[in-house]
């Protein structure tokens, strides 16, 4: 943690500040980068070295990179050894995705990859207003107390970094007023939190038809996906903006929202190519500038967006997106074989259900667990969801609905809305 608040992680934050407004001076950031990441690729790989790219005639590095194949995780997860720079001797820095579904990934990093991530997430947090001594309450799925407390606190201060850390498998009907008061309290002014933890939170206030009593200057939330609908009930009962941000483990894209509440496609943080599938939705494929100990080079996430080609009056140069439509597995599969995505719209207006979560095993039947809000859940609550979900997916789908007092978690403590496991065709 020292490490990535020190002073280098600093000098890299203000260096990637000045690439805001400047396009000129971004775009040959970004080909110096492309040029660097490549022939290191290139050099040091096993991979990379065998492909002979190197006789290729280069006129710019981003046409030159269209050249290269386009990777999936399973060629990292069978073959990830020749994709490692054979001749680092440095520190290494190992982790790997979260594997909520399939396999993790693990991918080795150098510490300046720790520090320019670190870096994005700073500009990310100054572009929500964050000031030095303004007062963070974290709510990501770090395990802040242990899993079997019964009792609270259900927190954890940290005077380094001026925040306190909250559990996100504590938060239940019973304990969120508990966790309301420590916010205020403890005089939060930015949350960082997954989107399930403090949409938790927030509908717990407006199930009482009250507002969040402190002052809040913004919400930073990512790691999973946020709908509009949650968004825009956590900026009405927390009364602040809230500034999504999409990264994955292997960070070969991120997207920031600025001021203006527009996501916009970082370009100096890696190069990203959308590549359109049928739906009209862009799959976002990512090559990382940052790690030069293992090469991730047109790296297909499995994500996707919706693009948009207005500019934003923040006037950044990032291109804009509309809007991030579900991760990976976030979706169901229609009986006609289609992806459902934002399965959140399947209750968002059913009374009385707080949070479902649906795992489709077959293509013929969804499970759905509930939880719900005993005074206000009914019989005609459960059928508009059967209808609902018959209406989208298919009238032959069998739909089981059954009422659970909290989602299981991932170990990671987020909340997947949707796991499907049937095969795609
Ligand atoms: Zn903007």
């Amino acid at each position: 943690m020292l490490v990535r608040e020190g002073r280098k992680m600093r000098l890299v934050q203000e260096s990637i500040e000045q690439l805001e407004f400047d396009k000129v001076k971004a775009d040959k950031f970004v080909e110096s980068q492309l040029r660097a990441t490549i022939t290191n690729a290139i050099e040091r790989t096993t991979y990379y070295s065998r492909l002979e790219l190197n006789k290729c005639k280069v006129d710019s590095y981003v046409g030159f990179l269209e050249k290269f194949p386009l990777m999936d995780k399973s060629t990292y997860l069978s073959r990830g050894e020749l994709f490692m720079n054979n001749f680092y001797r440095g520190v290494i820095v190992q982790g790997s995705s979260s594997g909520t579904t399939g396999v993790p990934l693990v991918v080795p990093q150098t510490l300046q990859s720790v520090i320019r991530e670190s870096a994005f997430v700073w500009r990310q947090l100054k572009w929500a207003g964050y000031k030095q001594g303004d007062r963070r309450a974290w709510i990501r799925g770090d395990m802040v107390v242990p899993l079997q407390a019964k009792k609270p606190p259900y927190w954890r201060r940290s005077f380094l970094e001026n925040m306190m850390l909250f559990s996100s498998f504590h938060i239940e009907e019973k304990t969120i007023g508990l966790y309301i008061k420590a916010m205020t309290d403890f005089g939060t002014n930015i949350i960082q939190a997954y989107p399930s933890s403090i949409v938790a939170i927030a509908k717990y206030l407006r199930q009482r038809k009250t507002l969040y009593p402190g002052k809040i200057k913004a919400i930073i939330t990512s790691s999973e996906t946020l709908s509009f609908w949650d968004r825009k009930l956590l900026e009405d009962v927390f009364q602040c903006p809230v500034f999504d941000w999409y990264g994955l483990f292997e960070r070969v894209a991120a997207i920031g929202t600025c001021e203006f509440g527009r996501y916009h496609q970082l370009t100096d943080y890696s190069h990203v190519e959308f590549h359109e599938s049928n739906d009209g939705m862009h799959e976002i494929i990512g090559t990382n500038f940052n790690n030069d100990l293992f090469s991730l080079l047109r790296y297909k996430t499995n994500d996707y967006v919706e693009l948009s080609k207005d500019k934003c009056p923040c006037g950044r140069h990032y291109p804009v997106v509309n809007s991030i439509v579900g991760r990976s597995r976030d979706y169901l599969i229609t009986e006609s074989g289609k992806k459902l995505t934002m399965v959140s719209q399947l209750y968002k207006n059913i009374a009385g259900i707080y949070s479902a979560q649906f795992i489709q095993e077959s293509i013929r039947k969804v499970d759905v667990l509930i939880v719900v809000d005993v005074n206000t859940y009914t019989d005609f609550s459960r059928l508009l969801l059967v209808s609902n979900l018959k209406r989208k997916l298919g009238e032959n789908i069998s739909v089981v609905v059954s009422i659970v007092d909290s989602i299981p978690r991932t170990s990671n403590g987020k909340i997947k809305h949707a796991i499907c496991t049937v095969e795609e065709f």
